[in-house]
């Protein structure tokens, strides 16, 4: 079977956007063979080489927006046990991880806008090389659009029998019950409120990065959600789940799936924002809409929808497919509980966190999706801004967010028994 280079590209992306799709909930590790293991990623200015121990099957590559990086994705070969560093000022970051069982994707992460250039596979199948081009910003979004660019093969290379791994469809939003439910900690009393915190980001997926001293978003979310968990304890007042208490990556479906399955009357995921202007600070709640309140909350929206194209889980290319979620009627009760809860959060946090003056935005967050569950997306401040990054790292920071969101779940659960008609207790 000719696999890849000249035939069929569409019905090929198509397979692939399938496999995508199946496979995951399936990416592990990755499963033995003759593959060829990835054993270097070398990036010198603008050219990147990446090497194989075997021969490969062939490669394609994708550029992705917010932030603006380089996929490639290569058939035939295992991600490396060990991490490369770039070298030059193109490429910020390589990561890696296996797609399925035949095929790695390696993620370069770009510093400006560029395409890619001279692709090719050495003649002995061991190695790939491209140069980055730097492009305008605009050229770069049109590339964007225009889906995969694919590895010329050496004219001497035969296919070689393919193990093709069968396909098996699972729909997204089954990959929850795939997943064990955390545990839930604080009051005992079955009947108190049920809050379900998630650390955004985690695992392959780092979130935003401070581009001087590396702090990661991933790691500021775990502390931040850990801090509020252990503040609400304390309280003893409600019940608390964290959707991950370590560094894994969870899809976005899964998060807000954890927290239907328990219950959860209140649903609380924890970021921090990135900007190009440094100067950019202060923290933001964002709840579910379906148009965006403004082009920062697209923005936004599109960034953090898009984690999950990181690990493979990718939505069809275009944010425009995941932001348009389509809210049903019977998600406004919810939606109202969520914007008062906003605002709530705001009222209480703001003598412990610095707020924006603009605290409060809408926009199509995957992960606020759950009809049922009042939900928001806390942005905690921006790791890509010097003092709101120290903040957000430190213990006393975390802990004073933790007192803000603490006081503000129970101001809003004690109106909502106020409101139910003042049943004892509180
Ligand atoms: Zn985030």
């Amino acid at each position: 079977m000719n696999f890849g280079w000249t035939a069929d590209t569409s019905a090929l992306h198509k397979r692939r956007m399938l496999q995508s799709l199946a496979l995951a909930t399936l990416m592990t590790v990755a499963a033995p063979g003759d593959a060829g293991g990835i054993s270097g990623v070398d990036v010198q200015d603008d050219h990147v080489v990446v090497r194989f121990s075997g021969r490969v099957d062939g490669a394609s590559a994708f550029l992705l927006d917010a932030p603006r990086r380089i996929a490639l994705d290569i058939d035939g070969a295992q991600i490396a046990g060990r991490n490369f560093a770039p070298a030059g000022n193109a490429i910020t970051a390589v990561r890696q991880g296996q797609l399925n069982g035949g095929t790695a994707r390696v993620v370069l992460d770009l510093t400006s806008p560029a395409t890619i250039g001279n692709p090719r596979i050495a003649d002995d199948g061991k190695s790939l090389s491209f140069s980055v081009q730097s492009v305008t910003d605009g050229r770069f979004r049109s590339e964007v659009g225009k889906g995969r660019t694919h590895f010329d093969a050496p004219a001497n290379m035969a296919p070689r029998p393919t193990k093709r791994i069968h396909s098996i469809t699972v729909p997204i939003p089954a990959v929850a019950r795939g997943i064990s439910l955390p545990a839930v900690e604080g009051s005992h009393d079955g009947a108190r409120p049920l809050v379900v915190i998630d650390a955004g980001h985690g695992g392959h997926d780092p979130g935003a990065i401070n581009r001087d001293n590396g702090e990661r978003e991933k790691d500021v979310t775990l502390a931040i959600a850990q801090a509020i968990r252990d503040q609400l304890v304390k309280s003893g007042r409600v019940r608390v789940a964290l959707t991950r208490d370590d560094d894994k990556f969870l899809v976005l479906q899964e998060r807000y799936g954890i927290a239907r399955r328990l219950g959860a009357d209140l649903f609380i995921s924890i970021h921090a924002d990135a900007a190009e202007n440094a100067d950019a600070h202060g923290a933001t709640v964002y709840t579910l809409s379906e148009t965006a309140s403004d082009r920062e909350a697209a923005r936004l929206a599109a960034r953090e929808n898009k984690a999950d194209i990181i690990n493979g889980v990718n939505m069809g290319g275009q944010s425009g497919d995941v932001s348009s979620i389509l809210i049903d009627l019977t998600q406004r009760e919810s939606l109202n509980i969520s914007a008062s809860f906003a605002r709530l959060l705001q009222r209480e946090a703001a003598p412990y966190v610095p707020f924006r003056t603009a605290y409060h935005r809408f926009a199509s967050l995957m992960v606020l999706k759950a009809p049922d569950t009042p939900s928001i997306l806390f942005e905690t401040g921006y790791i890509s801004n010097a003092a709101d990054a120290a903040f957000l790292a430190s213990r006393e920071g975390q802990q004073k967010i933790a007192r803000g969101v603490a006081r503000a779940i129970d101001v809003h659960f004690a109106r909502k028994l106020a409101m139910a008609g003042g049943a004892a207790g509180g």
